[in-house]
């Protein structure tokens, strides 16, 4: 098999051996951009590099680049056997399909309706006095809070401070919750 110098000689470049390190080390000018002792050559690892235009490679990309051969014709050329890389399995196209629902939705849609009733009526026993007091306060009629299903929900319920915008228990929206300014929120089913 030619050695990276051999395929270099061959095109007319005479190389100079210029250090012993690393099995030997040899220079000569640049295929590509000349000079005389710019383009670096390692005959035991096969590869080559120059100092000036920075081109460098194995022997099948010396081929590629100086003698125009493909990456094909230069591992033919230099009888190199290179290992098939192992394809990875490509794993067949199929439509995604929505895994099957673990989780009933009715039985999440019956316990946010069971939720929001709850909350109704913590709003309209002794527990939610102060947020009635608070409501009605603010204009709304008795009435009115029980026609829009407005319910009382705390911190604790909820799982943190009671904000202002859609609202979710459990990992279910059950419905819209608004801030009061005191400890506890309202929360409307949708
Ligand atoms: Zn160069």
């Amino acid at each position: 098999m030619n050695t990276i110098v051999d395929l270099y000689q061959a095109d007319g470049y005479q190389a100079k051996r210029v250090a012993s390190t690393s099995g030997g080390e040899y220079a000569g000018p640049c295929p590509a951009c000349g000079g005389e002792d710019r383009f670096h050559l390692w005959p035991e690892t096969g590869r080559w590099w120059c100092r000036q235009c920075e081109k460098s490679g194995d022997a099948i990309q010396y081929l590629r680049d100086f003698r125009g051969m493909t990456f094909q014709s230069a591992k033919d050329y230099l009888g190199v056997d290179l290992p098939e890389r192992p394809r990875a399995a490509r794993p067949q196209t199929q439509p995604w399909t929505p895994p099957a629902s673990t989780t009933p939705r009715d039985l999440w849609a019956g316990k946010a309706a069971a939720m929001v009733k709850w909350c109704a009526d913590q709003l309209h026993s002794d527990a939610g006095a102060k947020a009635i007091t608070y409501l009605t306060g603010r204009g709304l009629a008795r009435e009115a809070i029980r026609a829009a299903g407005l319910g009382l929900i705390y911190p604790a319920i909820c799982g943190g401070p009671v904000r202002t915008g859609a609202l979710k228990v459990k990992s279910t929206w059950t419905g819209r919750a608004a801030a009061s300014p005191g400890a506890f929120g309202f929360l409307r089913a949708w």
